[in-house]
C-alpha cells in the first residue's frame, strides 16, 4: 500500500519519533504549526475516521490516552494543549492514514479559521 506514514511506521522513510508501543507511534509534524507538534498514529492503515470498525475503538482511545501521557511527559498537561482529528476534504486532512495531532507549547485560539 502506498502510504505515507505506514512507510514512516516501518521505517522505510525517516522521521523523528518521540514515542512508539505496540499500537502506535509519535513523531514530529515536518510542517509544525505550535512549538510541539507531533503526530499519533495507529501501526494498522485505517484510511479516516469514518473507516473506523467497533473492534478498533480501543485502539483510538489508546491513540488520545498515548497524546495525554506525551503532553504530560513534556510538560505541558497543566498548560494546556490541543489534539485535532482532521477528517476528509473539509476537515483539511492531506493523509490517509488516521493521525491524532499534538499541538503544544502556545496558547491556541479558537475557532480554528
Ligand atoms: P492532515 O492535514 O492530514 O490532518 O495532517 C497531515 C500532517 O502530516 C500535516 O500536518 C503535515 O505537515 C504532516 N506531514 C506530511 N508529510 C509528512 C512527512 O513526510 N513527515 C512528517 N513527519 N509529517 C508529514
Amino acid at each position: 500500500m502506498d502510504c505515507l506514514f505506514c512507510k514512516i511506521i516501518n521505517k522505510e522513510i525517516p522521521a523523528q519519533i518521540v514515542y512508539e508501543d505496540e499500537h502506535v507511534v509519535a513523531f514530529n509534524d515536518i510542517n509544525p504549526q505550535a512549538p510541539t507538534h507531533l503526530l499519533i498514529i495507529p501501526r494498522t492503515h485505517i484510511s479516516t475516521l469514518n473507516d473506523i470498525s467497533e473492534t478498533q475503538t480501543s485502539l483510538i482511545g489508546h491513540m488520545v490516552k498515548s497524546a495525554a501521557t506525551i503532553a504530560k511527559q513534556m510538560g505541558f498537561d497543566e498548560s494546556g494543549y490541543r489534539t485535532v482529528f482532521n477528517c476528509n476534504e473539509d476537515g483539511g486532512q492531506t493523509v490517509y492514514h488516521i493521525h491524532l495531532h499534538l499541538l503544544g507549547g502556545k496558547a491556541m485560539g479558537w475557532p480554528p479559521y
